[in-house]
């Protein structure tokens, strides 16, 4: 897995979001180990594939076949011990794993999870092509509003996978209140007001304003436009757990040890 984003300790700057990776291989020794068994509290774990196939395994007998086009998304919140193994031997692998910050009062709720294939997520053809996929929030094609089928998230997200072709002009309304952040995948964008370019690997974030603005030039691109709502909570992240304090890390910890961390 390659990291992508980050959270400096100190700074909060991606509030709520915790870490992005993508994923993408079409070798398998790099991706065949998967990821055995292991714990998470505190946060939201959103798995979403783009080609391949993945096996999920939970402590409570739960199983999900994650394929192409499909979101998984945990909300590990008190606890889950679960795997993420490839079920493919060969060919492409590739998608992204995002964690998303609970905040204090929904970090010790009994874990529940929202799973959707590609046909279940609400695709919108852009009026001059192009087009937008709705995983999460809602989004405005003239006066018809398109929701995702996730639902529930207390940070209240959009997760949005776009494609846009070449010369192609994009604006998406963003509550100024959220923290949004554009990783493109493939190809190169460009911001609307700053002219500045955002190639394949990288990550933008919105600092101002009410609306993402965005175009292409002589590349088509696509890119993932994830924003929530910030929690200005404090942030202590150990390995696999996130909670606001020390002590509630050492918790985890110890009821993992214990046998104790799921409810
Ligand atoms: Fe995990």
């Amino acid at each position: 897995m390659l990291g992508l984003l980050t959270r400096p300790a100190h700074k909060n700057l991606f509030d709520p979001f915790i870490l992005l990776d993508e994923f993408a291989s079409a070798d398998s020794a790099d991706y065949i180990g998967g990821f055995p068994e292991h714990p998470h509290r505190g946060f939201e774990t959103v798995t979403y594939m783009l080609e391949g196939a993945m096996l999920h395994r939970d402590h409570l007998g739960n199983e999900g076949h994650l394929r192409a086009g499909s979101v998984q998304w945990m909300t590990a919140a008190h606890g889950i011990i679960h795997s993420e193994m490839p079920e493919q031997k060969e060919g492409l692998l590739h998608g992204f794993q995002l964690w998303i910050n609970l905040p204090a009062k929904e970090k010790m709720k009994p874990p529940h999870y929202q799973e959707f294939i590609a046909t279940e997520i609400p695709q919108v053809a852009l009026v001059n092509d192009g087009t937008i996929k709705i995983i999460a929030g809602d989004y405005y094609s003239g006066q018809n509003k398109v929701s995702g089928p996730v639902t529930g998230v207390a940070t209240q997200p959009l997760f949005f996978d776009i494609e846009l072709r070449q010369q192609q002009q994009l604006n998406i309304p963003v509550d100024a209140q959220y923290t949004a952040l554009v990783y493109v995948y493939e190809g190169e964008l460009y911001n609307g007001e700053s002219r500045q370019i955002l190639m394949a690997g990288q990550l933008g974030l919105l600092t101002d304003g009410d609306e993402l603005c965005v175009l292409t030039r002589n590349k088509p691109v696509r890119f993932l436009l994830l924003a929530a709502m910030p929690l200005k909570e404090p942030v202590v992240q150990s390995g696999p757990f996130v909670m606001n304090s020390k002590e509630e890390i050492e918790q985890a910890f110890r009821d993992y040890r214990d046998g104790v961390l799921t409810l």
